[in-house]
């Protein structure tokens, strides 16, 4: 028998389920972020998208056959002989009257199956994908909130920017290449690579470092490349001395490794 937090956990929890819909809009939002709508009646059902939730991309091999209806199960039957790429991508917006759902894919080169499809897809192609994710929900007992990330984190951010207690204070840092990369996002410092390589600089850490962060026990949310989440990880335990249930890092890719 489930206790009450259980059923309460499960209640926030939505079903996963196989979505295959089709491209309506592809737009660049900036000159490495290619933002892709989708829109569908059935997308009616997918519960009102908050904080973090993501899916999976399913990239298929060009003319595979794929069954009808394409399901989560019908799916797993075809894995002895064709298993999809998967890739994660969070929900950038949703919109449940329209029933449209953008997602924003940064454009890091052909390397990266999930990078080239964005950098290719047209309105009236379709898109698979497996989800969502439960949200990540900010802790209302924080005295305040430090979110940082990259550009893959920009969707996530914004959306917690949008959910956290309005009378706390919240800081965000994103590491962006250059400051055509930046998005109208209210309350983000940006920070620039400014030639620098993704996943190989310093520039998260160094600016949190040098940051004066308020009073009283933040909760952290951040994600991106590992190495740069292990250091701003290390450092906030470390040197500031926050407690390690207090800080959330995700790993969002991985230099000079493919998937995640
Ligand atoms: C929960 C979650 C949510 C995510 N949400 C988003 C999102 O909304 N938007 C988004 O763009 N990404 C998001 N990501 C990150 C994205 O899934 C990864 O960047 C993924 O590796 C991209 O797949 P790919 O096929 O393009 O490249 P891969 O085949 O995975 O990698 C190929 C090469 O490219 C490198 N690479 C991968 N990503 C990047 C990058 N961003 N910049 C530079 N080099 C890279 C790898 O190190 C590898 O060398 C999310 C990841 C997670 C876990």
């Amino acid at each position: 028998m489930s206790t009450q937090p259980e059923a309460r956990r499960r209640s926030r929890r939505q079903e996963t389920r196989l979505w295959r819909v089709p491209v309506t809009r592809v737009e660049r939002v900036t000159p490495h972020m290619a933002r892709v709508t989708v829109a569908h009646e059935s997308l009616a059902s997918l519960a009102g998208a908050s904080t973090d939730q993501n899916v999976m991309l399913y990239l298929y091999p060009e003319g595979t056959e794929l069954p009808e209806p394409l399901t989560l199960e019908s799916a797993r039957g075809l894995w002895a002989h064709t298993r999809p790429l998967t890739r994660t991508y969070t929900i950038r917006r949703h919109d449940p009257v329209a029933n449209e759902v953008d997602f924003d894919f940064v454009l890091h080169g052909d390397a990266g199956p999930a990078s080239a499809w964005a950098s290719r897809v047209q309105p009236g192609d379709e898109m698979i994908f497996v989800g969502p994710s439960p949200a990540y929900q900010p802790d209302p007992a924080a005295d305040w909130y430090l979110l940082a990330g990259d550009e893959t984190a920009i969707p996530a951010i914004a959306a917690i920017l949008a959910t956290v207690p309005q009378d706390k204070q919240v800081l965000a840092y994103i590491e962006v290449a250059d400051a055509a990369e930046e998005q109208p996002v209210d309350g983000v410092t940006w920070l620039h690579r400014d030639g620098a390589p993704a996943g190989q600089n310093t520039v998260l850490v160094d600016a949190i470092r040098a940051a004066d962060l308020p009073e009283g026990l933040p909760e952290v949310w951040m994600a991106g490349e590992r190495s740069a989440m292990l250091a701003v990880r290390a450092h906030l335990l470390d040197d500031r001395g926050y407690p390690r249930q207090r800080v959330r890092p995700t790993t969002y890719w991985r230099l000079g490794e493919s998937g995640n």
